[in-house]
């Protein structure tokens, strides 16, 4: 019997149901996972998502977007192959793709977000388990170094930083991708200790989060204060959330004397802090650690898993040592999210993929021991 998922040069692939989930070349039909840029491309024939993430899905993909809508839970049948989505825990709307079909279950994860200490993204749906018998999952953080601190600890860093910042007058610049890292930071901060302002970039999507029902401080633009006097009053002690492009452009300038601050999964080794040369890295990822893999895998029950983007060999080499059948598809999917922003901040995504492909270079020793000793204030 066929595979019901198969690598094709334009994607992930389901011959009996004749369709894609998450190419990255224009096909007929796509199922999409999420709105990530690497994830959601543009020229599809036909798209099918979870109703939630439309919003975001539209903006970046334009109103004309062929998109069919589903709740979590809700099947459709597509040649005989029975098609439904389920939380992923990753982003607003992500979801895993589960495949019925000739008594066999199979499911493609995306991106999703499980921790060890099992704790939630509150800007969306939690992971939901689902049983099958092949598991086809990202690893994008699939190795041991990398166990999140319990995020009450990362948000009381970054909420002291913020503070200190602010006693001292200056603002704190907060740098992570525009969507879905910046909605889960203006969750999680204290927004009692000043005003927050975003990027242009991260406006768009904090307004989908709101249309979606997911609660979020006020957050005005940078262009919304006219008068500069009023900026500036408003720029004292503000924290600013910003995609990582900005760094060291003339719109950071625009913000006078600060301190900068980056927030993502890959903050956990020292050399992509070191490089990035921001004054503070918040370990922060919508992505499972090492353990949250392991459990999610565990909690599917597959007999085989197939993994996708990132640390491949040692994630099938640890499955095949549990006695699973394990392989690798090689995908084209970027790395943290390979979160590309809004199309009208092109210039942001080239920053992205460089910070990616800087951090996701294989951890040397000194890296994972730096790693270790990182995960504390700096
Ligand atoms: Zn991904
Ligand atoms: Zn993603």
């Amino acid at each position: 019997m066929q595979d019901l998922v198969i690598l094709r040069p334009q994607g992930l692939y389901c011959p009996a149901g004749d369709f894609y989930i998450d190419p990255w070349r224009p096909v007929h039909r796509a199922v999409i996972t999420h709105a990530h840029a690497d994830h959601a491309r543009a020229g599809h024939g036909h798209v099918l998502a979870t109703a939630v993430s439309a919003g975001v899905l539209r903006s970046r993909l334009g109103a004309a977007l062929p998109l069919q809508g589903l709740a979590y839970g809700e099947a459709v049948h597509h040649h005989g192959v029975r098609i439904s989505l389920h939380p992923a825990g990753h982003v607003l709307g992500s979801a895993q793709v589960r495949l019925q079909h000739g008594g066999r279950v199979w499911v493609a994860s995306g991106d999703y977000y499980l921790s060890a200490v099992d704790e939630t993204n509150p800007t969306c749906e939690p992971f939901e388990p689902v049983r099958c018998d092949c598991f086809i999952t990202e690893s994008t953080f699939g190795l041991p170094i990398y166990r999140w601190q319990p995020q009450a600890a990362v948000f009381a860093e970054i909420d002291a930083w913020w503070r200190a910042n602010a006693a001292a007058g200056r603002p704190s610049l907060l740098m992570a991708y525009s969507f879905g890292k910046a909605q889960r930071l203006l969750a999680g901060v204290d927004a009692s200790i000043g005003s927050i302002i975003v990027h242009g970039a991260v406006a768009p999507l904090n307004a989908a989060y709101r249309a979606a029902g997911v609660p979020l401080p006020e957050t005005p633009t940078l262009a919304e204060f006219a008068d500069p006097q009023h900026l500036a009053a408003a720029l004292r002690g503000a924290l600013v959330v910003a995609p990582p492009a900005v760094h060291a452009s003339a719109w950071a300038r625009k913000l006078g004397d600060f301190s900068d601050g980056f927030a993502s999964g890959w903050m956990q080794l020292r050399g992509a802090r070191r490089r990035q040369g921001v004054d503070r890295g918040f370990v922060l990822s919508d992505h499972a650690d090492w353990p949250g893999l392991q459990r999610a895998i565990a909690a599917t029950g597959a007999e085989r898993v197939i993994v996708t983007h990132g640390q491949e060999a040692v994630m099938v080499r640890w499955l095949q040592e549990q006695g699973l059948q394990a392989e690798s598809f090689r995908t084209e999917y970027g790395t943290e999210g390979g979160e590309g922003p809004a199309p009208a901040d092109a210039s942001a995504s080239t920053a992205d993929a460089d910070l990616a492909t800087l951090a996701a270079g294989t951890p040397t020793l000194a890296d994972t021991a730096a790693g270790e000793a990182a995960a504390g204030p700096a």
